[in-house]
């Protein structure tokens, strides 16, 4: 069922929203050669702290951290860890949400740390790409399967895959909302998209083959031919004025 949010609603999402890009925005300046994962983990950690909000994934069915980090050939559901350092050129996936005032919100950004190689480069264009492209499909009267057949055009137009395990979602007072959101062209239209609609969209576009595996950790979910993989999201509602970006700083 999905759940439609009030203006209201949609102005604490957009707080709550804020707060997460803002926090976004300050771990990727952090991010440098030699860092470890979980110190990138104490840092949302704090900074969630600062601003009196809850970090959303710490704990969610189990995940021991508050940010997911995933690196290179990971896509999602990294584990941040002592042992894990960052290199020159590595492609790091920050996934991270917020609970503030009852409300959730969703976001993810890829950076490529130091000199970066052109396929990556074009790997993280292409992915943010389609997260704009998708975005751009998420309106009033179109279907939400719109959004999965902007994705996947933009993904495969340029020779990349689109991960299909792992999809876009509502959210708002749950972290996970109806309706689910491919991101690719799926069998059903998916439910019609009207005002009220908060949705996280989030593209995973790997560099090459989509088929993947879930590593021993059992969170971990990475690229089985270990070719990199991007990961990019936003939280956005859908308003009669247009959509409206909830988790992005501008
Ligand atoms: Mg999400």
């Amino acid at each position: 069922m999905v759940v439609l949010k009030s203006d209201n609603e949609i102005e604490k999402m957009y707080r709550v929203g804020q707060m997460t890009g803002l926090i976004m925005n300050y771990l990727t300046d952090q991010i440098k050669e030699g860092i470890t994962t979980l110190e990138i983990d104490r840092m949302a950690r704090w900074k969630s702290k600062e601003v009196g909000a809850v970090p959303a994934f710490l704990g969610y069915a189990g995940f021991p951290k508050a940010i997911c980090v995933s690196v290179n050939d990971e896509i999602v559901h990294g584990i941040p860890s002592k042992k894990r350092i960052i290199k020159n050129g590595d492609m790091v996936s920050l996934d991270f949400g917020l609970i503030y005032d009852g409300y959730y919100s969703d976001t993810a950004r890829t950076l490529i740390v130091g000199s970066a190689d052109a396929a990556a480069r074009k790997l993280n264009e292409v992915t943010k790409e389609c997260l704009d492209r998708g975005i751009n499909s998420a309106n009033i009267d179109n279907r939400i399967s719109d959004i999965g057949i902007a994705v996947e055009n933009c993904a495969t137009q340029n020779r990349f895959s689109v991960v299909r395990e792992y999809v876009g979602h509502g959210i708002g007072k749950e972290l996970h909302e109806d309706p689910q959101i491919p991101n690719y062209r799926s069998d059903s239209a998916g439910v019609r998209i009207v005002a009220g609609m908060v949705l996280a969209i989030e593209p995973m576009i790997n560099e090459g083959e989509s088929d993947l595996y879930v590593k021993r950790n059992r969170w971990t979910v990475a690229t089985k031919d270990h070719k990199r993989s991007s990961h990019f999201e936003d939280t956005v509602a859908i308003t009669e004025d247009g959509v409206k970006l909830l988790t992005r700083i501008n």
